[in-house]
């Protein structure tokens, strides 16, 4: 058996670092990754170019010294964005992507894209620079059912968006559906999904069965069985177009466990241990590199970070804690329901 793993150092594709006291508190917990997408949907959203700069020195100002994490930043797509600030943003090194959200999919996405044909000049120019499109693909139509949210925006949304803007490249995030992986797989070069760790363990039922569970509960929601069993087919099937973006969100645990709670998984601490657990258990391990250290990084373009990790397999579980401390409140760190018996070595 194997009992010990050296990959380059991996990245994460989707990160949810918040502000204030609740970045203090979990940036160190991504300190490790080399290099990882900040989502901008801070109150209020990131917006522009040197919002984004100023973002970016709060992150590193809050990372402990030696950090590996070099954060790349996005912008919020909003119907008022400004083509050439987007792209004077991206040639000046400040952003990597622009996140599109539909109004109202998740949490802070109030100001999300309302009129399509209001963006169309954004995505021509960013398509024209090379500028990657990671999308929240959810509709957000409260006549369709929250588990058809994603196969119904690939129809409805995404498909067109991608015919009328050629050459945009698409980061699909954190999908969640076999149709996810079956669109992301049948697009060219300039197509990619994301898989977020959690996906890979939970399905809907941690959420709901034998007693409502606040802390397995994000979006997009986790679905069927089946589903998940198609999310770890493509993270362990070493596909070039599938690679890790955790999307781990933290919320206080006062705004989890609440008649109506905030959607999202911390799963920043214990990400490398979980998914290394998940590929060994489906013979995949020679893969884990591919999916969080390698695939990623090719897609944006970027060479593979220059150092590496070691994952070791030993015979008492890592302590993870439960809750890490941020600010006033708590905020509980992922459960994948298993022990974790590999340990990431210092
Ligand atoms: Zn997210």
């Amino acid at each position: 058996m194997t009992d010990s793993i050296t990959l380059r150092r991996p990245d994460d594709w989707h990160l949810h670092l918040r502000d204030g006291a609740m970045l203090a508190a979990v940036a160190p917990h991504s300190a490790g990754f080399g290099r990882a997408i900040i989502m901008p949907n801070l109150v209020p959203p990131v917006v522009t170019g040197t919002q984004a700069a100023a973002y970016r020195d709060r992150i590193l100002a809050a990372l402990p010294k030696g950090a590996a994490l070099q954060p790349q930043m996005t912008l919020y797509l909003t119907d008022a964005t400004d083509p050439a600030d987007v792209v004077s943003a991206f040639r000046d090194g400040i952003i990597r992507a622009v996140k599109l959200y539909p109004a109202g999919a998740t949490t802070n996405s109030a100001s999300g894209v309302t009129d399509f044909d209001r963006v169309q000049p954004v995505l021509e120019a960013m398509a024209e620079a090379g500028v990657t499109l990671c999308v929240h693909g959810e509709v957000t139509d409260p006549a369709v059912d929250i588990f058809d949210r994603e196969a119904v925006f690939i129809d409805r949304v995404l498909d067109p968006l991608r015919r009328r803007t050629p050459g945009l490249r698409v980061a699909m995030e954190h999908i969640t559906t076999s149709d996810g992986v079956d669109y992301a797989r049948a697009g060219g070069d300039d197509l990619a999904a994301s898989i977020t760790t959690h996906h890979l363990v939970i399905n809907r039922n941690a959420i709901l069965a034998g007693g409502i569970r606040p802390h397995y509960y994000c979006l997009p929601v986790a679905k069927r069985e089946s589903h998940r069993l198609a999310l770890r087919k493509a993270a362990t099937g070493g596909e070039a177009r599938f690679f890790l973006g955790t999307d781990s969100a933290p919320h206080p645990d006062s705004a989890k466990l609440q008649p109506c709670g905030c959607a999202g998984c911390f799963t920043a601490p214990n990400t490398m241990s979980i998914l290394a657990h998940v590929f060994e258990e489906d013979g995949a391990l020679d893969r884990l590199e591919a999916f969080a250290s390698l695939n990623g990084a090719a897609f944006y373009r970027l060479p593979p970070n220059d150092d590496r990790i070691t994952l070791v397999r030993r015979d008492t579980p890592a302590a993870y804690p439960a809750q890490i401390e941020a600010g006033e409140e708590t905020v509980t760190v992922f459960d994948p329901g298993f022990p974790l018996f590999w340990h990431l070595e210092d």
